[in-house]
C-alpha cells in the first residue's frame, strides 16, 4: 500500500450501504493517437492492415463474451456494441487509410471512427445517441492495437471495488452489481450520472474523494461506506466481518424513526401513484409525506374527472390505514407541464404560473381536486392531509386553507418552496396546519440555480448554508405557532443532511422508500442535542462543501 498515515478518505456519499473488497482501478481512457503519424519506412503495409481486422475481431469476441456474462439491458448493450466492433465498414475504411496514406493502424481506426460518428450525428435520432458506443469501440480497438489494457471495467472472477478518477457514462451504464460491489471516484458530484446510476443499481458509492488515486493501488482491500462517504484503507478483521454481514443483511426499517435518545422523527415516503404507495408500505414507511398527484395525470389533455380522481387517490390512501397521507394538489408547470393547466409559451416557466398559482385561472380544477381528495379520505381509513405547492404569500395560504375547509379537509398545509414562504413562515403557519419544505425548489429559488442544470449542481446543493438558514427560519415560524414542519425534498434522503434537518427543528422527513433504512440508521446514532450541535456547525459553514465536510467529519469520528 502506498499511502503514508492516511487511514480513512472522505468524499461525498451518493449511494448508501457498506461493502468491503479489493480495489480494481479503472484503466485510464485511451488518448487520441497523434495525427499524421505514418508507418516507419520498411514496415510491411499488408501486415499493418491485417492487424486492424485482428484487433476488431479480438474486441468483438471480448464484448460478446462479456454480453453472455451480463444480464438484461447491460447484456443487450454489450451485444450491440460487439456487433459495432465487427462493423466491416469501419474496418475497411481504416484499412484503406493505412494502404493509401500509410497511417499507423491506431490512427487509421481513430479517423475511420470519426467518419462513422459524423454519419450517426447527421442521421440523428437513435443513431445520434449511439456515438458514445462508437467511441467505446474505437478506444477498445486502439487499445488492442497498442497492447494496452482494454478501457472500461476490467473483468475479474471475484467481486471488487471499482476506483477511478471519474466514470464515463458509457462505462457507468454497464456496471454490473454482481461484479462491482462499490464505486469510489476522485472527481464527480452528487448529481453526476455515476452517482445516479450507482443509486439505481444499489451499489454503495462515494464521489469527490480527495487524494483517492494517490492513496490506493490495485488489490488493496478497502471498506466503502456509501452512507457516510468514507473509504477505510486498512479495515480490521472486525470491520470486514461487520461489513460483510451488513452487506448480506438487506437494509430494512422497522417503522420507528427516532434519535438515539428517543426523540421521534416521522419517516415518511414520497409517492406518485398506488404502486409506489404499495412499495412504501412494504418498506415500512410511517406514512406518506408527499403524494405528487400531478404524476397521475401527466399525459392528460383535459382535466381528470371527479370520479377518476377519487379512484386514483383511494388507491394510494388504501395502503396506509390509520396513518398520515399528505396529498399535494396538482403541481403543474416548469418541469411537469400539464396540458390542461400550463401555458407553455411562458419565457420562464419555473417563475411562472405553476403550482397553486394555476388556481387563479383554473379555480374549478382545484375545487374538483379538493372534493375528490375529501371523498377519497371519507371512503378510506388513512389520515388524509392536503397541501398546496409553490405557496409564496400569507394570502395564498389563508385562501387555500379556507377552500380546503369548505371541502371538509381539516388538516391543510403548505409547501415551503419559495424563500418568501420560509421567511414568513410564522404568519403562514398562523393559518396553515403544517408546512412541508420542498428543498428541491427552495434550493433552486434561494440560489437562483435551475435544479435541472448539471452545470449548476454545486449551487443547487441542499447543503448550501443559505438553504439551511431558510429551513431554520421555517422551523422557528413553526415553533412560534406550535405547528409541525417537515421536509419532503431530496435533502431528506441524505442521511447526514437528515441529521442536520432534525437539528434545525424538522419533525418529519419524507423520501424515496429506498432511503428509509439509511436515514433511520443514521438518526438512531445521534442524540437530539448532537443533531442541534451539528446543525449549528452546518449553518455557520461558509460553503456547501464545508457544511457537508464538517458534519460528515463529526459523524465519522
Ligand atoms: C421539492 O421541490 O422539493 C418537492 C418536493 O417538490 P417537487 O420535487 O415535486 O418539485
Ligand atoms: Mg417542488
Amino acid at each position: 500500500m502506498a499511502h503514508g498515515n492516511v487511514r480513512t478518505l472522505h468524499g461525498i456519499p451518493v449511494s448508501g450501504g457498506r461493502a468491503v473488497g479489493p480495489v480494481v482501478l479503472l484503466p485510464p481512457p485511451v488518448a487520441e493517437p497523434p495525427a499524421g503519424v505514418r508507418l516507419a519506412p520498411g514496415t510491411d503495409v499488408e501486415e499493418a492492415v491485417a492487424r486492424i481486422a485482428q484487433a476488431s475481431t479480438t474486441v468483438q469476441n471480448e464484448l460478446t463474451a462479456a454480453a453472455e456474462l451480463a444480464q438484461g439491458e447491460a447484456s443487450d448493450v454489450l451485444a450491440a456494441t460487439a456487433a459495432m466492433a465487427g462493423d466491416p465498414t469501419l474496418v475497411a475504411d481504416a484499412e484503406q487509410r493505412v494502404r493509401a496514406e500509410l497511417l499507423v493502424p491506431e490512427r487509421a481506426v481513430w479517423e475511420a471512427a470519426e467518419v462513422v460518428t459524423r454519419q450517426f450525428v447527421e442521421i440523428g435520432g437513435y443513431l445520434a445517441e449511439r456515438t458514445s458506443d462508437v467511441a467505446d469501440v474505437r478506444d477498445r480497438i486502439v487499445a488492442a492495437l497498442l497492447g494496452r489494457p482494454a478501457p472500461g471495467v476490467p473483468v475479474r472472477a471475484e467481486p471488487f471495488v471499482l476506483v477511478a478518477d471519474d466514470v464515463p457514462p458509457a462505462v457507468a451504464a454497464r456496471l454490473d452489481p454482481a461484479h462491482v460491489i462499490a464505486l469510489v471516484t476522485q472527481s464527480g458530484g452528487p448529481t453526476a450520472h455515476t452517482a445516479i446510476l450507482a443509486r439505481a443499481l444499489g451499489i454503495p458509492a462515494v464521489v469527490a474523494t480527495r487524494g483517492l488515486l494517490r492513496a490506493v493501488a490495485d488489490d488493496d482491500v478497502v471498506l466503502v461506506d456509501g452512507s457516510l462517504g468514507t473509504v477505510r484503507l486498512d479495515p480490521g478483521v472486525d470491520d470486514i466481518a461487520e461489513a460483510i454481514a451488513s452487506s448480506r443483511r438487506p437494509a430494512t426499517f422497522d417503522g420507528d424513526g427516532r434519535t438515539a435518545d428517543g426523540h421521534p422523527v416521522a419517516l415518511l415516503a414520497n409517492v406518485s401513484d398506488a404502486r409506489d404507495a404499495a412499495s412504501a408500505a412494504t418498506a415500512g414507511a410511517q406514512g406518506i409525506g408527499l403524494f405528487r398527484t400531478e404524476f397521475c395525470f401527466l399525459d392528460r389533455e383535459t382535466p381528470p374527472s371527479l370520479d377518476e380522481q377519487i379512484e386514483a387517490y383511494r388507491a394510494v390512501l388504501s395502503h396506509f390505514p390509520g396513518k398520515r397521507v399528505v396529498v399535494r394538489t396538482l403541481d403543474a408547470g416548469a418541469d411537469k407541464p400539464l396540458a390542461f393547466l400550463t401555458d407553455v409559451s411562458e419565457a420562464n416557466p419555473a417563475l411562472g404560473v405553476r403550482g397553486l398559482r394555476t388556481a387563479v385561472s383554473h379555480p374549478d380544477v382545484l375545487e374538483t381536486q379538493l372534493e375528490a381528495i375529501a371523498r377519497a379520505a371519507e371512503a378510506e381509513r388513512a389520515d388524509a392531509w392536503v397541501m398546496a405547492p409553490m405557496v409564496a404569500t400569507v394570502d395564498e395560504t389563508a385562501d387555500f386553507v379556507e377552500l380546503a375547509a369548505r371541502h371538509r379537509l381539516a388538516t391543510a398545509g403548505v409547501m415551503v418552496e419559495v424563500p418568501s414562504a420560509a421567511l414568513l413562515s410564522g404568519q403562514i403557519l398562523a393559518h396553515a396546519a403544517f408546512a412541508s419544505i420542498g428543498t428541491n425548489d427552495l434550493t433552486q429559488y434561494a440560489m437562483a440555480a435551475d435544479r435541472q442544470l448539471s452545470s449548476l449542481a454545486e449551487l443547487a446543493d441542499p447543503w448550501q448554508p443559505a438553504l439551511l438558514h431558510l429551513v431554520s427560519a421555517t422551523c422557528r415560524g413553526g415553533e412560534v405557532q406550535g405547528r409541525p414542519v417537515g421536509v419532503c425534498g431530496e435533502a431528506a434522503a441524505d442521511p447526514a443532511l437528515a441529521v442536520v434537518l432534525v437539528g434545525l427543528g424538522v419533525s418529519s422527513l419524507s423520501m424515496t422508500p429506498a432511503a428509509l433504512p439509511d436515514v433511520a440508521t443514521m438518526l438512531a446514532r445521534v442524540t437530539r442535542a448532537e443533531a442541534v450541535r451539528l446543525a449549528r456547525l452546518a449553518l455557520n459553514a461558509p460553503t456547501a462543501g464545508d457544511a457537508r465536510a464538517v458534519v460528515l467529519g463529526e459523524l465519522t469520528r
